[in-house]
């Protein structure tokens, strides 16, 4: 191409930038390798070069000056991605945000702080004064907030406050454009979605204004059943106790606890389980659920056990697929909501329909103000048809399935075009250099004229 990159990097003046081809490669990267679909169609993809700009006036910069000379620029939080979202499919710049990375200020339910601070180093500075975040990802200790609104979608906390697209978790963000001229623009409220989950495709965050909730002291609870279904019904309940507080609500099929190496001595075999994290004073009810249900607390550690050692949390979410490709490579994922479900009526069905090929993994999250079953179930890949097979089987039951195996923004999950989401690309990146070729809308309205 015509791109002078020495003029590039001249215009970049003082501000930090990578081009050791095997830091370039490794920053280009993310986990989209849990994907075999993904995983021959991403594995070469990469970027010329890393800039990592400390502030928002390093951002405009850089924005100048790639869009002066046309380069793509694709915009990087901690790489933790399931998607390929921050894998550069067209080369340019990898714009690496984990240095802007303060918590700005923070008040009683709500904090602003820098897109690059990570989950984990929010809930430090704010836990002390009662607040932290509402939800996080799994990768809470090393994901970026930028990042989990760029391209997460909910995690722990989620069976209480829903997930991010739910008005009220992300009240506003400042967002630098793609144009000539780069402006910087801020969005409050429900225009916030204009680039939330957007995979950086219209706009680059540079801070954002968060809620808070308030912060319990969180106890780690493993309990076991000798039947699955039992289990799930025991997550349906706990998930509906609006007495009991929760934070996490995860329900595991067998085998799916053999791939634990760290529970090995406590979770008998054969057994299904809950993960949970409840406030400690929920403990006490928490039991005479158990009860009822008839199940048995293998494990418990106070808030206080559990801020050392392993994280309970750590095994659920995607961690689960983590941990399982870490015994058998062959394991991917699916990703699932079961609305309107309450009796798990169409869990039990999917569970006995595929057996072991997809093992049944449930995250109770609250949708629309229920308690919902979601799942990312692992699945025993053998081919591309029988995937699609497996996936089609599901929606034609009923149950959507957020295809974690697409880096097309619509296709993993709206489904449809997002037309707020393209009318905002077409005035903040009328050149289409942001993360180029993920927003399917935009490579389409092209081929429509
Ligand atoms: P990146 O992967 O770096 O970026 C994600 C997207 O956001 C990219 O498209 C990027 O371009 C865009 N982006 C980043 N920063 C900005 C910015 N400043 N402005 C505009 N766009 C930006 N996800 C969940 O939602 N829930 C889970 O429970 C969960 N569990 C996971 C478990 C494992 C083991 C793994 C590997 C992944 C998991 N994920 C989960 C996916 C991912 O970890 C999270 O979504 C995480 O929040 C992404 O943060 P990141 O900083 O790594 O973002």
């Amino acid at each position: 191409s015509s791109i002078d990159w020495l003029a590039f990097s001249r215009a970049l003046d003082k501000i930090q930038f990578i081009e050791k081809p095997k830091q370039v490669k490794r920053l280009s990267q993310d986990y989209y390798h849990f994907s075999p679909i993904l995983q021959d169609l991403l594995a070469d993809k990469q970027a010329k070069m890393i800039v990592q700009p400390k502030s928002e006036a390093e951002v405009i910069t850089v924005v100048a000056a790639c869009v002066q000379q046309n380069i793509p620029l694709t915009v990087r939080g901690a790489g933790t991605g399931n998607y390929g979202q921050c894998i550069p499919l067209e080369g340019g710049i990898v714009l690496d945000m984990s240095l802007m990375n303060k918590v700005d200020w923070f008040a009683p339910g709500v904090a602003s702080v820098q897109p690059g601070v990570k989950l984990v180093d929010i809930d430090r500075v704010t836990r002390p004064s009662g607040w932290e975040i509402r939800m996080a990802p799994s990768t809470y200790r090393t994901a970026t907030i930028g990042g989990f609104i760029g391209g997460g979608s909910g995690g722990i906390g989620s069976v209480t406050y829903g997930q991010l697209r739910d008005r009220g978790n992300l009240r506003a963000v400042r967002v630098v454009t793609m144009e000539d001229q780069p402006q910087v623009l801020e969005l409050r409220g429900d225009e916030v979605y204009q680039v939330a989950h957007a995979y950086g495709t219209n706009g680059i965050i540079t801070e954002l204004e968060i809620p808070l909730a308030p912060a319990y002291a969180w106890a780690e609870v493993i309990v076991t059943f000798d039947d699955f279904m039992q289990a799930a019904r025991f997550g349906q309940a706990l998930g509906d106790a609006d007495g009991l507080i929760k934070k996490l609500v995860t329900v595991f099929a067998d085998p799916i606890p053999s791939y634990f190496a760290a529970f090995q001595d406590v979770i008998p075999s054969q057994s299904h389980c809950a993960f949970l994290m409840v406030s400690e004073e929920s403990i006490a009810p928490l039991q005479e659920l158990v009860r009822e249900f008839q199940g048995s607390i293998v494990y418990e550690k106070s808030a206080e056990e559990a801020s050392r050692g392993v994280a309970i949390y750590e095994y659920t979410w995607n961690h689960t697929t983590l941990h399982a490709r870490a015994i058998d490579p062959n394991i991917t994922y699916l990703q699932t909501l079961f609305p309107g479900d309450h009796d798990l009526n169409l869990v039990e069905h999917m569970y006995r329909h595929f057996g072991d090929e997809v093992m049944m993994h449930l995250e109770f999250m609250r949708v629309g103000g229920r308690a919902t079953p979601a799942a990312l179930q692992l699945l025993r890949y053998s081919t591309p048809e029988r995937l699609q097979a497996i996936i089609q089987y599901h929606e034609s039951q009923g149950a959507i399935i957020f295809n974690p195996h697409t880096y097309l923004l619509e296709d993993g999950g709206m489904k449809q075009v997002d037309v707020a989401q393209l009318r905002f690309k077409e005035k903040v990146d009328p050149y289409g250099l942001m993360n180029p070729g993920k927003m399917r809308a935009w490579q389409e309205r092209w081929a429509e004229g």
